[in-house]
């Protein structure tokens, strides 16, 4: 991939919901005829892609933005999609995070697993596949696993982040089960996502000032009797990525999360890893900097931290 392509920017914009309908509201953006460009008032902004208002198809967000990184996954990079905006403007929508397994949800993520399991089937002679899932939350810097079956009493247990020798990063105990369907696969995203919205008190402000990360990680080995020329060497090679599925906190800046303290605290550390987040990746878009080696400032925040080892590809 050109280094210039590693960060992409999508916009989808969703139609005016009925509430905002009823109260009157207007839409104030207009896209550009054919062009991924954005106005409002007299401010226009372009991005990568533009989907969802008058005119353009929203359709393609998943065949633009996110099948060619099922397609690298399955070359054996990493990727990440990102969904990033305010609360209630489309992110876990457009993510399909909420995913229940019913048919027509037109997110992101049920076509990823379709477009996985469809493949594995077909190559499911010639390659082994291990696929596992991963599903965690990062809730004021603390890391929680959504798939853990045994919370304690205390509540859902928290993950420490620790480093390998080799510089890696692993989240320490936390689950990550091995799946081999589509719909297995659907069941720990729609489990996780429960356990999300059930896991605090309060679940609106809960899961909109969280990361939600849903993480595939593939393992391929090529089946020896289907090497030309077999040699054993070659079919020990295990090609392993992850695909990182992320359902970022809102947008909504700390001073508009309320006049209470405890609220306040939570909504400067999502923050921080917002903050982190958007230092991260224009560090990464700046090819200036990259080609300097620029110092990247992965360690700025938990959510960075995590996506740290990965190429990310972005969407918001
Ligand atoms: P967020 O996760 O960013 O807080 P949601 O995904 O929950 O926002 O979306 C807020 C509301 O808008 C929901 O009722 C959702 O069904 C609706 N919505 C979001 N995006 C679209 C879209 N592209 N088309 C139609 N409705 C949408
Ligand atoms: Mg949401």
């Amino acid at each position: 991939m050109e280094s210039s392509d590693s960060v992409r920017v999508a916009v989808n914009i969703r139609p005016l919901i009925t509430t905002e309908l009823l109260n009157g509201c207007t839409d104030c953006i207009t896209v550009v005829p054919g062009e991924p460009q954005v106005q409002i008032g007299t401010h226009s902004f372009t991005y990568d892609y533009v989907y969802g208002g008058e005119g353009t198809p929203s359709s393609s967000i998943y065949d633009d933005c996110a099948a060619p990184l099922v397609d690298a996954l399955f070359d054996g990079y990493n990727a990440t999609v990102l969904a990033y905006g305010q609360t209630g403007s489309g992110k876990t929508y457009t993510m399909g995070t909420d995913y229940n397994g019913e048919e027509g949800n037109g997110g992101i993520i049920p076509k990823v697993m379709e477009t996985i399991f469809t493949r594995v089937e077909e190559m499911k002679n010639s390659t082994e596949f291990l696929i596992r899932v991963s599903f965690i939350e990062i809730f004021k810097e603390e890391v929680f696993d959504l798939l853990d079956t045994k919370p304690t009493a205390l509540g859902r247990r928290q993950i420490q982040i620790r480093e390998t020798g080799s510089g890696g990063i692993t989240l320490s105990g936390v689950t990550e089960t091995q799946v081999w369907t589509k719909e297995e696969m659907a069941s720990n995203l729609a489990r996780g996502s429960l356990s999300r919205a059930t896991g605090s008190t309060n679940m609106n402000s809960q899961s909109s000032r969280s990361h939600a990360i849903f993480t595939i990680s593939m393992e391929q080995k090529k089946i020896a009797s289907c090497l030309s020329g077999v040699n054993n060497d070659i079919s020990d090679d295990i090609l392993c990525a992850k695909l990182h599925l992320v359902d970022l906190a809102g947008s909504e800046r700390a001073k508009r999360t309320g006049a209470n303290g405890l609220q306040l605290k939570e909504g400067i550390n999502i923050n921080k890893g917002l903050l982190a987040l958007g230092n991260v990746i224009s560090a990464l878009g700046d090819e200036k900097k990259r080609k300097e080696g620029g110092h990247v400032p992965y360690r700025d925040s938990k959510l960075t931290r995590l996506l740290q080892r990965l190429s990310a590809s972005t969407k918001g």
